[in-house]
């Protein structure tokens, strides 16, 4: 595909805890003071909003935020920025309101991926592919690079292992990875996830659901994980028979991959032999580098620049632009200055801290203030991006609907391909195709909306 949709799915940590750090309120009561705001709006946990994505409340208390469709990588960044700030807002509303009740409680919303009793929160990467393609040789080609993708876009941390001692990983999640591909999201937690639901028309379109991946919190991790992803995608759809270096045991080789920062580590391939990580990511990106666009030249060099990160150990790029080596950078520091190792409480909750939504006190966005970590979008772009949906793909036309139905206070509900007004007879409005801009019918129902506005707020108000 030329032009590729794609989506973002976060789920986050939510912790609810008293001034003394222990907890106050239960998630499913913590969850239910964040959410007030949007049921009182959308009379429901499951809304979408006038940018088109979908905020809800996932079975669990985990509160969710799905990207509406991109098909431009640095607008998908700014899309899933945006959710990060509607949720940030959203935490203060509740805070605020504990405090009036005289509550001491204090909200946390945590951009993480595995939180202190190994709860592993998604960070759910959506591609669209077409149906009668490549499916099924896609996951031969895509998983090695997949297993691999870490060095580059893994959010990084610490995990203990078996004889006691810690260590810094490029990716916690590799540990709760079992199964390479699978239609199972929780159970088994496959890389690929083959659950067959294209959210548009299935004759043309499949959507590919990438679970491996860590949620990110800078920009330059996150737009890398889908402008990569992308190409080897391209590279697939090329139907070329394309030599990539299969790995013998893909859940082992991750795992190892996880722990191997010097980038040595030997992953045996099928067939005998073995390649590194690091020669695994340089084949994949040899062999997509032909294929890119003048456009993507910059996606070529932060990945290569990503690579020779771990190769030569020169980290001077890396630790101020990818997660796991800003991460990495700071560990070292605060484990110096303050006389701790890896195992220490500190370092946990620094990482915690890390992935701490709040733009006021989150880690990250006070190490952006400080320049150590990267600030790509403009706050004025991401501000933007909680109204305005994407204006390329089918997006658009949902955040025209929701913008219109909450003007005009017309009760409506909508899914990533419906579209309807909640009264009697109310025809459903379907858009199968995710790149469509425009709808005569879309159209049609904003303008009903307009004329229900108009002539509701010329009645007298009930009495
Ligand atoms: P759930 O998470 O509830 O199990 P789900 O996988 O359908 O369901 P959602 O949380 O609703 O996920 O998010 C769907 C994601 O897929 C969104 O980020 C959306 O932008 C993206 N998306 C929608 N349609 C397509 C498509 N045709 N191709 C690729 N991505 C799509
Ligand atoms: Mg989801
Ligand atoms: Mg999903």
């Amino acid at each position: 595909m030329e032009r590729r949709i794609g989506g973002l799915e976060t789920e986050l940590g939510l912790v609810c805890v008293r001034s003394d750090g222990s907890r106050a309120l239960e998630p499913e009561a913590a969850a239910r003071e964040l959410f007030r705001p949007v049921v009182a709006l959308g009379r429901s946990s499951n809304v979408f909003l006038r940018n088109a994505s979908r905020l809800y409340l996932d079975v669990g208390s985990h509160p969710e935020y799905a990207t509406a469709e991109c098909d431009d990588w640095w607008e998908l960044v700014a899309q899933d920025r945006a959710g990060e700030r509607t949720f940030a807002h959203l935490a203060q509303m509740a805070n605020t309101a504990l405090a009036a009740k005289g509550e001491d409680a204090v909200i946390h919303l945590l951009k993480n991926n595995v939180d202190s009793a190994g709860n592993a929160f998604g960070s759910h990467e959506n591609y669209l592919v077409d149906r009668r393609g490549e499916f099924t040789r896609l996951p031969r080609i895509l998983l090695p690079f997949l297993a691999t993708r870490q060095i580059l876009t893994g959010a990084g941390g610490v995990v203990r292992e078996e004889d006691g001692t810690s260590r810094f990983v490029f990716s916690r999640r590799s540990d709760h990875m079992w199964e390479a591909v699978s239609s199972a999201t929780t159970r088994t937690r496959p890389i690929i996830n083959t659950r067959d639901e294209p959210h548009g028309d299935p004759q043309r379109f499949r959507r590919l659901h990438v679970i491996v991946g860590d949620s990110t919190m800078s920009e330059v991790s996150t737009w890398l994980r889908f402008a990569t992803t992308d190409l080897v995608l391209r590279l697939i759809e090329t139907g070329r028979v394309v030599e990539v270096p299969v790995l013998s045991d893909t859940i082992a080789a991750i795992r190892l991959s996880a722990r191997d920062l010097p980038g040595t580590a030997q992953l045996p391939l099928e067939g005998g032999g073995s390649e590194t990580s690091v020669g695994i990511q340089q084949q994949y990106l040899d062999l997509v580098a032909p294929l890119a666009t003048q456009d993507e030249a910059p996606v070529l060099e932060a990945w290569q620049r990503g690579i020779d990160a771990v190769r030569t150990g020169d980290r001077t790029w890396a630790a101020q632009n990818l997660d796991w080596a800003i991460k990495e950078k700071l560990f070292a520091q605060v484990c110096e200055r303050r006389g701790v190792d890896l195992s220490s409480p500190q370092i946990d909750r620094l990482d915690l801290a890390y992935h701490d939504i709040d733009p006021r006190t989150g880690v990250f966005s006070s190490l952006q203030r400080r320049g150590l970590a990267p600030q790509i979008l403009p706050e004025e772009r991401i501000a933007r991006a909680r109204t305005v949906a994407p204006a390329t793909t089918r997006a658009h036309l949902r955040g025209r609907f929701i913008t219109a139905a909450e003007e005009a206070g017309v009760d409506h509900v909508a899914d990533w391909t419906t579209m309807r007004l909640v009264r009697q007879g109310a025809m459903p409005v379907s858009v199968m195709d995710p790149f469509q801009t425009e709808s005569e019918q879309v159209d049609a129902l904003i303008a009903e909306m307009g004329e229900m506005g108009r002539r509701s707020a010329a009645s007298p108000p009930p009495a």
